[in-house]
């Protein structure tokens, strides 16, 4: 990861810094350059604590960027994150990443803020007939989820690992993909989460039939 002094950042006022769910928050600052459904900001609050990359999740026209973040409570910058109210300075990089490349009937993948991403996508209008599988804990954590139901109806599916039994499917995201009858190998898979999720993911579909490069992934740590 690249040092601030190599990234280069300007300094941004928070506008917003809403918690969502427990440990969970959108912060919210004024967008100063364009940037494309996908891509990821470094933020920070002071020169001593390394870059820390955050997907964009809000719509390529929004006047504001959204950042989805869960606190990491033995972390380094997200419990300071967590403090901020509004007013207050943050470090903020300029757009970059290449997870922008979205083709017609994707299927996303996402684990927990690995949401955030998608979410860019399908509020820009990049995502057409898309397919949403989610996988939280608890039903607190399926960010977004209001808009989503709306949005993609019976194409989004919520995989809650700790949920009793109910309207959501109960299990992992992998858990769902391994009995998935409507699993269509023809499509482009898009993952994002971390690197055990990601993994698993991916090997579960090329073991179903996917081919390799119809899979694209983000990997968050
Ligand atoms: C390309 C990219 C995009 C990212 N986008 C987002 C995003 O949109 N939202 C977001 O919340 N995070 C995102 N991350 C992760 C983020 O950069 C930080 O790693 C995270 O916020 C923790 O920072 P920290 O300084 O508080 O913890 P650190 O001091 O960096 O880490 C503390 C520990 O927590 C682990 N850890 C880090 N993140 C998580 C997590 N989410 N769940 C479980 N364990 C974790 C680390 O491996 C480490 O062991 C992204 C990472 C990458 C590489």
């Amino acid at each position: 990861m690249k040092s601030w002094n190599e990234l280069g950042y300007e300094i941004q006022r928070v506008i917003s810094n809403t918690v969502i769910a427990p440990g969970s928050y959108i912060l919210k600052f004024k967008k100063n350059q364009p940037f494309t459904a996908g891509q990821v900001l470094a933020l920070g609050v002071s020169k001593d604590i390394e870059p820390r990359l955050y997907s964009i999740a809000s719509a390529e026209s929004d006047e504001l960027i959204s950042i989805l973040y869960s606190e990491r409570t033995d972390g380094k910058l997200t419990p300071m994150l967590s403090l901020l109210k509004p007013g207050d300075n943050i470090m903020v990089s300029q757009p970059f990443g290449t997870f922008t490349q979205v083709k017609p009937s994707p299927v996303f993948i996402a684990a927990g803020t690995g949401i955030a991403p998608f979410i860019s996508m399908l509020q820009s209008g990049k995502a057409r007939n898309a397919t949403l599988i989610h996988g939280a804990p608890y039903p607190e954590y399926f960010y977004f989820s209001e808009y989503l139901m709306n949005t993609l109806g019976e194409h989004y599916i919520r995989c809650c690992s700790r949920c009793a039994p109910g309207c959501l499917f109960v299990g992992r995201v992998t858990h769902f993909i391994k009995q998935w009858d409507s699993l269509d190998i023809n499509k482009p898979y898009y993952l994002c989460g971390s690197t055990e999720m990601v993994v698993e993911t991916r090997d579960l579909l090329i073991s179903r039939g996917v081919p390799v490069n119809s899979i694209n992934a983000e990997i968050y740590f």
